[in-house]
């Protein structure tokens, strides 16, 4: 199939690379030219594990190719993914300028008959908009139709979940969209229940119920962690008693600071912003935004009571939102160290893939000093602070953590074991343990 991708992010580089590996022939456009030449040359202009390699598969068979034409790529196209951001507007409500600007282009050079999805995380009714948006500005008699596909991949493991999604939701109206939807995915279908037709809106709502209840989950088991704080007792066997239950499951129930990254918060926001436009009563959504918000001034809390802090430093672990990504967006690190850092002299801070992002994010704060040694100047700091649970910090030198003044360890994610911290001599401070 031909097959044409718009915008090459997270999301887009995914679904284009995995779509040319298939054997499907992808032209993928974006409008960012600097991003457009490191690809064109084979380089991934953010981190993702194993995307470089099927990217410059693509490349060098000739399924894969980047542009920023349209009118090239709409020559002969059987189906479009609209896989363009939409960022939350200061209200948040989501901002649909990228969509309606690819849209535009496309109703601008459009030649065929197409299909269009749209994998962009976009509010129920978005879908309906598009159509009617388009309509108005195609300039010939086309049969366009669109169809709702959310993405449901993780950043951190995206080729893996798009190659073998939990499920593959495609929101349609017209059956003609079923045939074409198998013949796509037909590589990435396991089961005869892992492609799902739904309504349009079923589809877009199920995307943001998704997103908002994973949040849901962690914001909860954070504020149990609270409450286990508290009374002394221990969040990892409170995991352990509730997940055995197969209702509540295991997975989504680590606490820590919190969840960020470009997705859950802004899903939420647009969430809520649907339930309010409509005067809908809803509460949850909200909560959970608020809860979530409330574990990072918790945990820095815990850490300003626990430290001497008056002029020391501090050696901060994590920058990005989660592990294995270079994402920085709503990093709950990144809010951890700018809500503490005017309390020291120096915050030391080590990623293994999130500086250049995280530079960016501290731009403002001076005593923020980057090392690229996750020991560098440990002797000079009087506490560890573990803020992202990359696995590099999974096994630390005890030897080398001895070294820090007041042997203090500040574990935002509960990555370290307690127990076997204290027998070293050391002072633990997790969530909840
Ligand atoms: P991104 O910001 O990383 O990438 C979007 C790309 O679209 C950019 O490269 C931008 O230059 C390009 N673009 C903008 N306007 C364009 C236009 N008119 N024509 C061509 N290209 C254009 O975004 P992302 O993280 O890939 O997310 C894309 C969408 O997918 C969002 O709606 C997001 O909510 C959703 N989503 C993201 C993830 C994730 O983990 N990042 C997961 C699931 C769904």
């Amino acid at each position: 199939m031909n097959i044409v991708v718009i915008g090459s992010g997270y999301v887009g580089l995914v679904t284009a690379a995995c779509f040319a590996e298939c054997g499907h022939t992808v032209k993928c456009i974006d409008i960012d030219k600097s991003k457009l030449k490191k690809l064109k040359i084979g380089q991934i202009p953010f981190y993702e594990n194993g995307l470089e390699k099927i990217v410059l598969k693509g490349v060098r068979s000739g399924n894969l190719e980047f542009t920023s034409s349209y009118e090239k790529s709409l020559r002969n196209v059987d189906a479009i993914f609209l896989c363009v951001g939409t960022p939350s507007k200061s209200n948040g409500e989501p901002n649909l300028n990228f969509l309606k600007s690819s849209l535009r282009s496309i109703g601008e050079h459009l030649q065929k008959d197409v299909v269009i999805y749209i994998k962009s995380t976009v509010p129920v009714g978005t879908n309906h908009f598009a159509e009617r948006y388009l309509s108005k500005i195609l300039k010939k008699d086309l049969k366009v139709l669109f169809a709702s596909n959310p993405e449901f991949l993780k950043e951190g493991d995206a080729v893996l979940d798009f190659k073998d999604p939990d499920r593959i939701i495609i929101g349609i109206k017209d059956n003609y969209v079923k045939k074409i939807s198998k013949l796509i995915y037909k590589n990435f279908i396991k089961s005869s229940n892992s492609l799902v037709f739904t309504s349009i809106e079923s589809a877009e709502i199920i995307k943001y119920a998704s997103n908002a209840f994973l949040a849901s989950k962690i914001a909860f088991i954070n504020e149990i962690a609270r409450l286990s704080d508290h009374y002394g007792g221990n969040i990892n066997e409170i995991k352990l008693g509730m997940s055995l239950d197969k209702r509540i499951g295991e997975h989504f129930l680590n606490s820590g600071i919190g969840f960020g990254g470009s997705c859950f918060p802004k899903d939420l926001d647009g969430l809520i912003d649907r339930f309010e436009k409509n005067n809908i009563p809803t509460l949850i959504p909200r909560a959970v935004k608020q809860s979530n918000n409330e574990q990072i001034k918790y945990f820095a809390k815990k850490i300003l009571k626990n430290s001497s802090t008056k002029k020391g430093s501090v050696l901060v672990w994590g920058l990005a939102f989660k592990s294995n990504t270079d994402d920085t967006r709503e990093s709950p690190a990144i809010k951890l160290i700018k809500r503490i850092s005017k309390h020291y002299k120096r915050v030391f801070v080590y990623d293994p893939l999130a500086t250049a992002n995280a530079k960016k994010d501290l731009a403002s704060l001076k005593n923020i000093c980057f090392i690229n040694n996750k020991y560098n100047n440990i002797k000079k700091c009087d506490s560890l602070i573990i803020a992202t649970e990359h696995n590099e910090f999974k096994k630390p030198d005890f030897d080398l953590l001895m070294t820090l003044k007041q042997k203090t360890i500040f574990d935002g994610r509960n990555l370290l074991n307690a127990s076997e911290i204290k027998k070293k001599g050391l002072t633990y401070f997790g969530i909840g343990v």
